[in-house]
C-alpha cells in the first residue's frame, strides 16, 4: 500500500484526487496538510472535529512523524508548494506536484536537492495525458514549423498566467526550436499586451474566463499552412488517471521529473 499525505485536499483538484484515491486499492490517504483546522480532520469536504476522515496537520514535521507518508501530493497554490516540496524532499517523502507557480529557477533548486537527498519526485504541470500528448506533439512539430503562438484558456478562478502547461510546452518547444522573432519586424502595439507575452520569438496569449476549464491551442504557422493543435480538459476527472500513476510511478524513480512526458514514453 502506498501511502499519501494530500496538501491542498479541500481544494477543488484536492478533492478529485481524494475521490480517486479512495477507489484504488494500492493507495491510501493517511494525513491532510494544510494551513488551518490543525488537530480536526478532513472527510471529503467536510471539516470535522471529530474523528471521522484523516487528520490534519499544519505542521509537516509532526504529519511524517505521525503517518510516515511514502507520497505528499500538492495541489496548493503558488505561494505554498515550494515550501511544502522543499520540506517533503527534506524529510524522505516524495513529492508528486501538480500546483503550478513554481519558477524554473525553483524547479532547478528542487531538482538539486531531490539529486542530493537521493529521493524521486514528480512535478506534473498537467496530470491530463491527452495534454500531454498535445505537447508532445507540439514539439515534434516546432522542428518542421518554427512560427508558433500558444493561446491557453482557462477558468477565471485562476491566479497565474501563463499557465504551467503553457510554459512547459515553451520549454519543450525551445529545446528544438531555434530563437527568432516572428512578426513583421517593425510591429507596434498599439494596446500594451496585444500580441501577447513572448518567449524566444514565440507568443502566449492567457485567456480567462467563466466556463472554461483548462484548454490550450498551440498554433504553428507555415508558407500557405497551418497546423493546429488542440486540447481540452471538460472536468477535472480528466487529471486524475495521471495523479494516480505519478503516485505508482514516484515510487521507482531515483530522482525528480519535471513533466508527465518523462513517463509517458
Ligand atoms: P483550489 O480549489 O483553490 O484549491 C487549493 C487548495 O489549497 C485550497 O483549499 C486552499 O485553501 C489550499 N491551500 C492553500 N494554501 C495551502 C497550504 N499552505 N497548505 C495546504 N493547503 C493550502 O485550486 P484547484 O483548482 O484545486 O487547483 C490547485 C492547484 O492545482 C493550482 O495551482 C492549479 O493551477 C493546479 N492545477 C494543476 C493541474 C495539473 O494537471 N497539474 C490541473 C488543474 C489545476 P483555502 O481554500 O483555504 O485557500
Amino acid at each position: 500500500m502506498i501511502k499519501v499525505a494530500i496538501a491542498g485536499a479541500r481544494g477543488r483538484m484536492g478533492q478529485e484526487a481524494v475521490q480517486a484515491i479512495q477507489k484504488t486499492t494500492d493507495i491510501e490517504i493517511v494525513a491532510v496538510l494544510d494551513y488551518k483546522h490543525d488537530g480536526l480532520y478532513l472527510d471529503q469536504e467536510q471539516v470535522n472535529t471529530h474523528e471521522v476522515g484523516w487528520p490534519i496537520y499544519t505542521s509537516f514535521d509532526q504529519l511524517v512523524a505521525a503517518k510516515k507518508p511514502d507520497v505528499l501530493l500538492d495541489l496548493t497554490t503558488p505561494d505554498a508548494v515550494f515550501t511544502n516540496m522543499h520540506d517533503a524532499i527534506k524529510q524522505g517523502v516524495r513529492p508528486v506536484v501538480g500546483t503550478s507557480g513554481l519558477q524554473i529557477e525553483e524547479i532547478k533548486q528542487l531538482t538539486d536537492f531531490a539529486k542530493e537527498q537521493e529521493i524521486g519526485g514528480i512535478i506534473a504541470p498537467n496530470f491530463s495525458i491527452g495534454a500531454v500528448l498535445m505537447m508532445k506533439f507540439s514539439a515534434m512539430a516546432a522542428r518542421f514549423l518554427e512560427d508558433i503562438e500558444i493561446i491557453e484558456l482557462h477558468h477565471d478562478q485562476k491566479v497565474d498566467a501563463p499557465s504551467g502547461t503553457a510554459m512547459k510546452t515553451v520549454e519543450m518547444i525551445t529545446d528544438v526550436r531555434k530563437a527568432h522573432q516572428q512578426g513583421h519586424p517593425d510591429e507596434e502595439e498599439k494596446l500594451k499586451g496585444a500580441r501577447g507575452a513572448d518567449i524566444e520569438g514565440m507568443k502566449i496569449h492567457s485567456v480567462r474566463l467563466p466556463g472554461l476549464l483548462a484548454h490550450q491551442e498551440v498554433l504553428l504557422g507555415g508558407e500557405g499552412e497551418l497546423l493546429t493543435l488542440r486540447h481540452d480538459s471538460f472536468n477535472r476527472g480528466s487529471f486524475m488517471s495521471g495523479v494516480l500513476m505519478s503516485i505508482r510511478q514516484v515510487m521507482m524513480q531515483k530522482e525528480l521529473i519535471y513533466g508527465l512526458e518523462n513517463i509517458i514514453e
